[in-house]
């Protein structure tokens, strides 16, 4: 496909926001207006049920830079996003919500976090517009617990507002619920990320479509990421330890309960603990399986897949030059 090429792309999920849409395309127009740079903003219908579809369709009437892909149903805010991802032909990606929650005006800024050599920034929303008890102190923690587990301390993984290199975006694949954490998938190719202060305003119109009820998915969802990061190559080294170590323990709990019976004559028939040293054995032996089996299909996709264990930021030598 011969696509032009241009310099931004500007990727916007929507989910019921008819009000905000048409705000939030004139904010972008002014927020660009200065900016001397190709783009177009693809806003991503997300199976809606008002009216924002015949509301993008009055906007790309009148302004052929702007683009709709319409989802048959609704997929979720990280489907979308990746339908905006596959289709963007700019050389940098821009993700912004549809509520008017982020400002437009806050995209220069991360233009020129970019420009001084980040594959990533990330916007830190300052005085963030939400409600402290459901959605503050939950993020606050999922923050920390996010930078500790993945080592890529960001004080902000919710914000939705980011830039990012499209050689790094197209090389991400997200599933589920994944989008709050591009950061920390995208460090898995080793890249660079910044943080860049954004402003946050709150929600005028349409309602949120998250509560905490999305809790135990994130938490899941870091666990996948912490075994993504650090075992997605090598299975084997956290299920076999976990399997050794629960094999060793039900072992020498056997064999003391062996030395008693054998040596010491004392009966086994009332000793509970008989059966944990049986239960500990048995998940030691699944988990080692279990560990085999992950390492068995690791390799199945890297090698189907053509998909290598490591990812290339540049490679400098004199007699061999890409095109
Ligand atoms: N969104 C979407 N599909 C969904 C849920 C949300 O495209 O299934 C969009 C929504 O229209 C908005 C963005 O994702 O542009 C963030 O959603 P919301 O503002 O409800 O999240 P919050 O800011 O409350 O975390
Ligand atoms: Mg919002």
């Amino acid at each position: 496909m011969s696509r032009e090429r241009l310099d931004l792309s500007i990727i916007i999920p929507v989910y019921n926001e008819e009000e905000n849409l048409p705000i939030l395309y004139q904010e972008i127009k002014e927020a660009l207006a200065s900016l001397q740079r190709s783009y177009e903003i693809i806003f991503i219908d997300d199976g809606s049920q008002d009216n924002s579809f015949a509301v993008l369709k009055q906007i790309q009437a009148l302004d052929p830079g702007v683009k709709i892909i319409r989802l048959r149903r609704n997929f979720g805010q990280t489907a979308a996003l990746s339908a905006g991802f596959d289709y963007a032909q700019g050389k940098i990606i821009i993700t912004m919500d549809a509520d008017l929650q982020n400002d437009p005006h806050d995209i220069p800024l991360l233009l020129a976090k970019i420009e001084e050599g980040y594959d990533m920034v990330n916007g830190w929303r300052q005085k963030r517009q939400d409600k402290f008890l459901t959605r503050r102190l939950p993020s606050m923690i999922a923050n920390r617990l996010i930078s500790l587990l993945t080592g890529i301390r960001l004080h902000d993984y919710g914000c939705t507002l980011k830039a990012i290199r499209q050689e790094v975006i197209k090389n991400i694949r997200l599933y589920g619920e994944l989008h709050r954490f591009i950061p920390a998938v995208a460090s898995i190719l080793g890249v660079r990320i910044a943080e860049v202060k954004v402003n946050h305003r709150p929600r005028r119109f349409g309602r949120s479509k998250y509560n905490l009820f999305r809790l135990p998915r994130v938490i899941l969802d870091m666990l996948t990421i912490k075994f993504l990061l650090s075992y997605s190559t090598r299975p084997l080294q956290i299920f076999g330890l976990l399997g050794l170590v629960s094999g060793a323990v039900g072992f020498f709990i056997a064999l003391w309960l062996s030395y008693q019976r054998l040596i010491l004559k004392i009966s086994s028939a009332n000793r509970p603990i008989l059966l944990l040293a049986v239960l500990l054995m048995v998940i030691g032996v699944q988990f080692i399986t279990l560990g085999l089996m992950a390492e068995i299909m690791v390799r199945t996709y890297h090698e189907s897949t053509g998909k290598p264990i490591y990812h290339i930021r540049e490679i400098i030598d004199a007699h061999r030059s890409e095109d």
